[in-house]
C-alpha cells in the first residue's frame, strides 16, 4: 500500500472555536511559511473577518480555502492520525510527545492514504478532555514553568516548523499492508464497543468511571488498521448475536 501524494497536501491544521480572527490569520501565515495550506475551523467565533486577512499577509489564499465545520469530529473525519496540542497535563494522561516526535510520527505516516490532523484549542481554555480523547497523541510544546501557554498562532508555527523539518530530513515511513483506521471508523467502533459492554453487563452507564476513556486510550495508542478494526467489529457483532439467542 503506498500513496504518492505530497505529505503537505494531507495535513489539516484544525483550530477549535477560535475567538480572535487575528489568530486565524496569523495561523494561516505560519502554515504557508511551512508549506501547509489546509486550514479547518471548528465553529470559529468571528470568521470571516478583515483582521484575519490583515494578519495573514501573503497567506490570504489559505484563508480563501478554509473549511468551516460545526464539530471537531467533522473536521477530523477521514483522518487516520490525529495530534492534539495542549499546554496542560490531564488527569487521565494521553500518550505525550514533543513537537519533534509528533512531526516524526506525521512523516512516518506519509504512505497511509488518509489525511492527518493537528488540532489546536481555544485561546481561553484550550481543548476539552473529550476533544483530546479523540486524538492519538497529546503534543506538548516544552516551555518555561512560569508560563506554559503559547499564543495560538505561535503554537501552530512550532508544529508546522517541526513537520517541515522532519519532512525534509527524514526517510522513515511505515510500510504496512493495510490503511490505518480513520477517526470516523474508530468512533463507530467505540460506540459499538460501549453498547456491547453494556449489553453483557460489564459497563454500567450510570457508573461509567473512566472505562470508555481508558479503552479509547488503549485503541488509539495501537493505531489499528482497517482490517483489524473490521475483525473487532465482527467479533462484537457475534457477541451481540450470542446474547440475543
Ligand atoms: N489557557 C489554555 C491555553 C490555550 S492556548 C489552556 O489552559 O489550555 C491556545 C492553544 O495553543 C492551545 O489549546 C494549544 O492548542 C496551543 N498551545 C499553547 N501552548 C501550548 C503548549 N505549551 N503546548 C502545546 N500546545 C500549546
Amino acid at each position: 500500500m503506498s500513496n504518492d501524494q505530497a505529505l503537505e497536501s494531507k495535513i489539516r491544521i484544525v483550530l477549535v472555536e477560535t475567538s480572535h480572527p487575528g489568530n486565524i490569520g496569523a495561523a494561516a501565515r505560519a502554515m504557508k511559511n511551512m508549506g501547509l495550506s489546509r486550514l479547518y475551523l471548528v465553529a470559529p467565533e468571528d470568521f470571516p473577518n478583515e483582521k484575519a486577512v490583515f494578519r495573514a499577509a501573503s497567506a490570504a489564499d489559505v484563508l480563501d480555502q478554509v473549511v468551516v465545520c460545526p464539530t471537531l469530529q467533522e473536521a477530523i473525519g477521514g483522518c487516520s492520525l490525529v495530534l492534539g496540542t495542549s499546554a496542560r497535563q490531564r488527569k487521565i494522561p494521553w500518550p505525550l510527545v514533543t513537537p519533534k516526535i509528533a512531526a516524526e510520527r506525521v512523516v512516518a505516516h506519509r504512505l497511509d492514504p488518509a489525511d492527518i490532523a493537528v488540532v489546536f484549542g481555544r485561546e481561553s481554555k484550550g481543548l476539552k478532555n473529550e476533544e483530546l480523547q479523540q486524538c492519538h497523541f497529546h503534543v506538548n510544546i516544552p516551555t518555561s514553568e512560569a508560563y506554559s501557554s503559547l499564543n495560538l498562532a505561535m503554537a501552530v508555527q512550532v508544529l508546522a516548523y517541526e513537520i517541515f523539518c522532519a519532512n525534509t530530513e527524514s526517510e522513515t515511513a511505515i510500510v504496512w499492508d493495510q490503511p490505518a483506521a480513520t477517526s470516523d471508523a474508530l468512533e463507530h467502533f467505540f460506540a459499538h464497543l460501549e453498547d456491547t459492554l453494556e449489553s453483557v453487563g460489564f459497563h454500567d452507564p450510570d457508573n461509567p468511571r473512566q472505562l470508555m476513556t481508558r479503552l479509547r486510550r488503549l485503541f488509539l495508542r495501537i493505531n489499528p488498521d482497517k482490517m483489524e478494526l473490521s475483525i473487532l467489529r465482527g467479533f462484537l457483532r457475534t457477541v451481540n448475536e450470542a446474547i440475543r439467542k
